[in-house]
C-alpha cells in the first residue's frame, strides 16, 4: 500500500506524547456533578432560567440558525436589539457581533491594520488577536508583556497609520493590563497638525495610534456592574478606542462583538472579512447574551461578587504555599511546578469532584504551568471551602 501522506502527523503524535503533551476531549454529562472552575461562565449565567428562555425564545421566533451571512439575510432585529444594547452597556457609540469572540478579533486587527501599518502586540495576547496579527496586511512588532514604555518604542518606529493590541485580563494569568498607560502611549505617537489648509491637506501632524482592546475576560467582572474594562479605564466611548468582548463567558451564551466609533464600525461592516463571510450568530445565542445583559443591568451586584470569589480563592490558595498571581478579575492562576504535577494536579481536583483548567505547553509559551481556576458569582461558601479543599489535598 502507498505511504500515507499523514506520517508527519503520526510521528508529530508520537513526539507529542513522548512529551506527556496529548491533549483529549472529554464530553461533560448533563447531571455532571462536578464542580466547575474550569469554564468561563463568571457570572453563573449560562444555565440562568431567563437566559436559556432567551435562547428558546429566539429560536422559536427566528430559527435554529441565522441563515446567511449578516449582509444577505443573517441580521435581524435580535442581532440589532443585541448590538444596540451592548454598545450601551459598555459606553460604546456602536456595536458589531459576531458568530465567535475569535471572530470579532480577527475582524477587529485585519480590518484596521491596512498595508503599511504598524501593529504592535502584547507578548501576552490570546491566540485569536496573534491570529489576526498573522492574517492583517500590515507589520506586527511584539513588545513585552505589559509594558508601555516598549509600546511607545516600537510606535516610534512607525511609518503609517498604527494600532496597539491588548487583552484587558490576561487569559492565563488573569492580571491585568496597563490600560490609562497603554492609552496614553497611543496619544503621545500623534503629532498636532498645523491649523487650516495644510491640516485639510493632511501634509502636517500625524494622529496618535489607535488601542484595540479584548475584554473577553472584562465584560461582566470589571468596572460598575461589569461595563468592562474599558469602562473601568474611562476609555469607553473615545474616539481612538475599539474593544472587543466575547459573548461566550460572563454572558454565558455564545459569540464576539466589536465596539467603538460608529464610522469604525460601518468600516468593519464594510472590509472585516469575519464579518462578511461568515453566517450570522446563531439566534438563540443572540437572545440568551441580550437576556444575560438585562440580568446584568438588573443585578450589578453580581460582576463585584465574582471579583471577591477570586480574590478569596487567591488569597486562601497562597496562605497554605500555593503561588499564584493575584487576581484582576475572575481567573486565578496558580503555579504547577512541571506540566507533569500541573496534570496530576488537575486529576486529582477531578477525582476529588473538581474541574479546574490545566495549561501547560505549547499553550503557555513561557512554559510555566498552571492551574487555572475560574472565579464564579453563584459559588456558595460551601463550595468555595470545598474548592479550596480538594486544590490542597491534591498539592500534597
Ligand atoms: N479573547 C480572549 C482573551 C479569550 O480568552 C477568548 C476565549 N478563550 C477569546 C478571545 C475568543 O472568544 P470566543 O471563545 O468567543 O471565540
Amino acid at each position: 500500500m502507498a505511504r500515507s501522506p499523514f506520517e508527519w502527523i503520526d510521528e508529530q503524535a508520537r513526539a507529542r506524547s513522548r512529551a506527556g503533551l496529548v491533549r483529549t476531549l472529554r464530553p461533560r454529562p448533563a447531571d455532571s456533578e462536578l464542580l466547575d472552575l474550569a469554564g468561563n461562565d463568571y457570572l453563573g449565567l449560562a444555565r440562568h432560567p431567563e437566559v436559556t428562555e432567551g435562547a428558546a425564545r429566539a429560536a422559536r421566533t427566528w430559527g435554529g440558525g441565522a441563515t446567511g451571512s449578516r449582509l444577505v439575510s443573517g441580521s435581524t432585529e435580535l442581532h440589532a436589539e443585541l448590538e444596540r444594547e451592548l454598545a450601551e452597556f459598555c459606553g460604546f457609540e456602536s456595536a458589531l457581533v459576531f458568530s465567535s469572540g475569535y471572530a470579532a478579533n480577527l475582524a477587529a486587527v485585519t480590518a484596521l491594520a491596512p498595508h503599511g501599518s504598524l501593529i504592535v502586540s502584547d507578548a501576552g495576547n490570546h491566540a485569536s488577536l496573534i491570529d489576526g496579527c498573522r492574517l492583517a496586511r500590515g507589520t506586527t512588532q511584539v513588545v513585552a508583556h505589559a509594558d508601555p514604555d516598549a509600546v511607545r518604542k516600537a510606535l516610534d518606529t512607525r511609518t503609517g497609520p498604527a494600532i496597539v493590541v491588548s487583552d484587558t485580563v490576561f487569559s492565563v494569568d488573569g492580571d491585568a493590563a496597563p490600560l490609562t498607560a497603554l492609552a496614553a502611549a497611543c496619544r503621545e505617537a500623534g503629532e498636532p497638525g498645523e491649523s487650516g489648509a495644510s491640516r485639510k491637506s493632511g501634509e502636517s501632524g500625524r494622529p496618535g495610534a489607535a488601542l484595540v482592546l479584548d475584554d473577553a475576560h472584562g465584560l461582566g467582572v470589571i468596572g460598575d456592574g461589569g461595563r468592562g474594562a474599558a469602562w473601568a479605564a474611562g476609555l469607553a466611548g473615545a474616539p481612538d478606542v475599539v474593544a472587543t468582548v466575547t459573548l461566550s463567558k460572563s454572558l454565558g451564551s455564545q459569540g464576539g462583538a466589536v465596539l467603538g466609533p460608529a464610522h469604525v464600525i460601518d468600516h468593519l461592516v464594510n472590509a472585516a472579512r469575519t464579518f462578511i463571510f461568515d453566517t450570522g450568530l446563531a439566534p438563540a445565542a443572540a437572545g440568551a447574551a441580550l437576556a444575560a445583559l438585562r440580568l446584568l443591568r438588573e443585578e450589578p451586584e453580581r460582576a463585584a461578587r465574582a471579583r471577591a470569589v477570586a480574590i478569596s480563592l487567591y488569597e486562601r490558595l497562597t496562605a497554605e504555599g500555593l503561588e499564584a498571581v493575584r487576581p484582576d478579575a475572575a481567573v486565578v492562576s496558580v503555579r504547577a511546578p512541571s506540566p507533569e504535577q500541573a496534570l496530576r494536579w488537575a486529576a486529582e481536583c477531578r477525582a476529588a469532584g473538581l474541574a479546574v483548567g490545566c495549561f501547560r505547553p505549547p499553550s503557555v509559551p513561557d512554559g510555566i504551568s498552571r492551574l487555572r481556576l475560574t472565579a464564579r458569582a453563584d459559588l456558595t461558601e460551601g463550595q468555595l471551602d470545598r474548592a479550596v479543599g480538594v486544590i490542597i489535598e491534591a498539592r500534597r
